[in-house]
């Protein structure tokens, strides 16, 4: 048995998973989420890439998509080896596998060049 509080709204339901059935949820996207996070749990990665003659040193990114939960640390090593040149612009490809997990990082916002 696990229990957890459900992130995909914020209601926040606590959720129970017991030999593959769920309760406490509300919907059945809780429902979803909780099953998927006993199996493979997946999260969105945000963090910052760094970034030359740009208005800002730092970039934000997240990913286009959740990557696994197991995978995440791999993510940010990747992540922190990444250099950028400005002018980038929101929704840009600063990396189109993160570690290797198929998901493309992308800018979370514009940077103008200086
Ligand atoms: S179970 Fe449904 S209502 Fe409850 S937090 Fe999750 S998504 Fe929101």
């Amino acid at each position: 048995m696990k229990t957890m509080t459900c992130i995909v709204c914020p209601m926040g339901c606590r959720l129970t998973v017991d030999s593959g059935e769920v309760s406490g949820h509300r919907c059945n996207r809780g429902r979803d989420w909780a099953l998927a996070e006993v199996t493979n749990p997946v999260r969105v990665l945000t963090t910052t890439v760094a970034l030359e003659g740009g208005e800002l040193e730092l970039l934000p990114v997240r990913t286009l998509a959740p990557v696994p939960k197991a995978k995440l640390r791999d993510c940010l090593r990747h992540a922190n080896r990444l250099r950028v040149k400005a002018p980038v612009r929101m929704g840009q490809v600063i990396c189109p596998d993160l570690a290797g997990t198929g998901v493309q990082l992308t800018a979370a916002r514009s940077v103008a060049k200086i």
